[in-house]
């Protein structure tokens, strides 16, 4: 019997969470199901986000609807328009198999006499905002008097948001008799206040520490000059090329105006805020969701509740104005048990915010410093490497290669890998061969780094290395910390600067430590695999030539399924036509204008965020494709 099967869930469920892949139940939903199935009771429950709260109040109350009855029998508040879709199309996949429920999603921004008239063909479950909801009931569109289930999802963020008042009214158009659920990542007063006033002795279910942050999210910060925040914000990007991230602005105006400023320095981003239209927004989310996009840049209202897999970092590009909010956008990424990185991108004058922060998330930070010219342009060789390497070849290639050959014949292998990464790269290293170092001190303890002018490092002397083991083999830099002392039998701080990123990763130890790490680490084997370790910079070995790295930021560093994508898809027809290669620089600016959201239907945003990004200091931003502008 499987795990789903033993809380009590029916045929019809088992096989929808089949088809879901679910394996086991997460915590909470193994502490909610079988006490929600069991009995009508309220219910309070706390858990992080990402701990998959909507199945664990969306399969008992699937299992308890009355299919047979066409009354709404239901009702889920969630607090934005994003979410209210995501709850209804989960709740439609866990039903799937049961024949005759039907959810409908009722939130702002979309015609509310479509939704009424779903509403009347008969809905048993109503997902909806707190805002149209309250509309709905005033124009008396919905009958809510007769529902036996009441979901309050995401119930602190609602409050944050503003919605008390819409939530005491709705509730109080529905029976007294009915089952109050409520669901919430913290318990602040007014949640508290809430489940006071309109529950009976709830049922009490807390996952994990109460108000802690997620821990398959570790948190670094980045100290940086105000001026040089966007620039940071690029090498972040540059550094992690599978990058797959929502970036936070604290305001509209900032969001748009970095979206707009990153597509066009020629990454594949866009911005999510509440002047978009609602179709904008989807679309939005669209692209985000079919990874058309690496860089979602939000606000934190606009990205409440966004759940999407797989998000690699957070980037509070600007921390949060109430840095309980920080919690909320770490919780977009480390979800479904998978590592997730959130980054502060921090002033001198902020950083006190940061030890605000780890009281509230009861976690450390780690300090890092912006990753100077030579590691972005290491980095990006390696994954351009590796990219490579795993391409797989289209046949139709076949009926070129003749002439293909013919014009590369005379070239030795060696000298066709490096023009062919050349290709890719000399505009990079171009770029961060011209560029300062921007990182900053705090506190003097962990920054050695130096160079940015694309000369060696100095790392006190330290030797710097490359390894072929990363987060893809589950490491973390602390994990990877301690299997590295581990296996090299080293002291605490023998290995320092432990960096990891997908396929590979970079640590430090002091040169005397050297012939160990190769001798050692070349020889061992982690399940099957050879590891292989590299010195990395020239420190203290004198190992590198970075000549013939070239160096160019552009799409083709990418995954194989965001480039192609990209150009077609989401960022308008107008482009298609300058794809060679996914090199995106050439497009001409005026096509690029719009920012971030491109579709066709972005008619009308052009005048404000032309305003809006004028009035932005970004400073010093060269760009590797352009001219310079200082
Ligand atoms: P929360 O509401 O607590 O933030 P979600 O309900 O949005 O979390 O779930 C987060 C992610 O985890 C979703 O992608 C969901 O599909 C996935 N998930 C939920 N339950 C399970 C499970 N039992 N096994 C695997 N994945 C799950
Ligand atoms: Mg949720």
């Amino acid at each position: 019997m499987n795990k789903f099967e033993q809380l009590g869930l029916n045929e019809s469920l088992l096989k929808a969470i089949l088809d879901l892949g679910f394996e086991n139940p997460s915590e909470v939903q193994e502490k909610a199901i079988p006490l929600l199935l069991e009995k009508d009771t309220d219910m309070v429950a706390l858990a992080q986000t990402g701990t998959g709260k909507t199945a664990a109040f969306g399969f008992p109350l699937i299992q308890k609807i009355d299919a047979d009855n066409r009354n709404t029998q239901a009702l889920v508040l969630s607090p934005t328009r994003e979410l209210c879709l995501q709850i209804t199309n989960e709740l439609k996949n866990y039903s799937k198999y049961e024949k005759g429920i039907n959810v409908v999603a009722v939130y702002g921004g979309a015609s509310i006499t479509e939704q009424a008239r779903e509403v009347k063909r008969g809905a048993q479950i109503i997902v909806a905002t707190p805002g149209r909801m309250q509309d709905m009931i005033n124009r008396g569109l919905v009958n809510i008097k007769n529902i036996d289930y009441c979901v309050l999802d995401e119930a602190d963020e609602m409050l944050n948001m503003g919605f008390y008042d819409d939530i005491v009214s709705i509730l109080s158009d529905t029976p007294d008799e009915k089952s109050t659920w409520l669901f919430s990542a913290t318990m602040p007063q007014e949640v508290a206040r809430i489940a006071k006033q309109f529950m009976s002795a709830p049922l009490e279910i807390t996952v994990g520490t109460k108000n802690s942050g997620s821990s398959t999210v570790s948190h670094e910060f980045y100290l940086v000059n105000a001026r040089d925040r966007y620039e940071a914000l690029k090498r972040l990007a540059d550094a992690n090329p599978d990058i797959f991230s929502v970036v936070f602005c604290r305001t509209k105006r900032d969001t748009q105006a970095i979206a707009e400023k990153l597509i066009e320095d020629g990454y594949s981003a866009a911005a999510l805020h509440g002047d978009l239209s609602q179709a904008q927004r989807d679309g939005v989310m669209k692209s985000f969701r079919g990874r058309q996009i690496q860089m979602l840049v939000a606000t934190d209202v606009a990205a409440r509740g966004i759940d999407v897999d797989n998000v690699t970092h957070v980037v509070n590009y600007q921390l949060p104005d109430e840095i309980e909010t920080y919690n909320h956008r770490s919780g977009r990424t480390g979800r479904a048990g998978k590592l997730g990185t959130s980054i502060v991108i921090v002033t001198k004058s902020e950083l006190r915010k940061i030890s605000s922060i780890e009281r509230i998330i009861k976690q450390k930070f780690q300090e890092k410093s912006i990753p100077s010219g030579i590691e972005i342009c290491e980095i990006q060789l390696l994954h351009l490497a590796n990219k490579i390497k795993d391409t797989e070849v289209d046949h139709e290639i076949d009926n070129y290669l003749p002439a293909i050959n013919n014009v590369l014949e005379d070239l030795s292998k060696e000298e066709l890998i490096k023009k062919m990464v050349s290709v890719e790269f000399n505009r990079f290293i171009t770029y961060y061969k011209k560029n300062r170092d921007i990182s900053t001190q705090s506190a003097g303890d962990r920054r050695e780094r130096g160079d940015s002018e694309g000369r060696e490092f100095n790392n006190n002397g330290a030797v710097r290395y490359f390894v072929n083991i990363g987060s893809r083999d589950n490491f973390d830099w602390m994990s990877l910390k301690d299997y590295l002392k581990e296996t090299l039998d080293l002291g605490r701080d023998d290995v320092f600067k432990v960096d990891v990123k997908e396929g590979f990763s970079f640590f430090n130890t002091d040169p005397q430590h050297t012939d160990k790490v190769m001798d050692i680490l070349n020889n061992v084997q982690l399940e099957g695999r050879r590891i292989n370790v590299e010195i990395s910079k020239n420190d203290g070995g004198g190992r590198r030539d970075h000549n013939n790295r070239g160096g160019r930021r552009d799409s083709s560093r990418r995954d194989g399924n965001f480039a192609p994508r990209r150009e077609g898809g989401f960022r308008s027809d107008r482009n298609s036509g300058s794809k060679e290669g996914g090199f995106r620089g050439d497009r001409n600016s005026s096509s690029r204008r719009e920012g971030g959201f491109r579709n066709s239907s972005s008619r009308n945003e052009g005048g404000s965020e032309r305003s809006s990004r004028r009035s932005e200091n970004f400073g010093d931003s060269p760009r590797p494709r352009r001219s310079r502008r200082d």
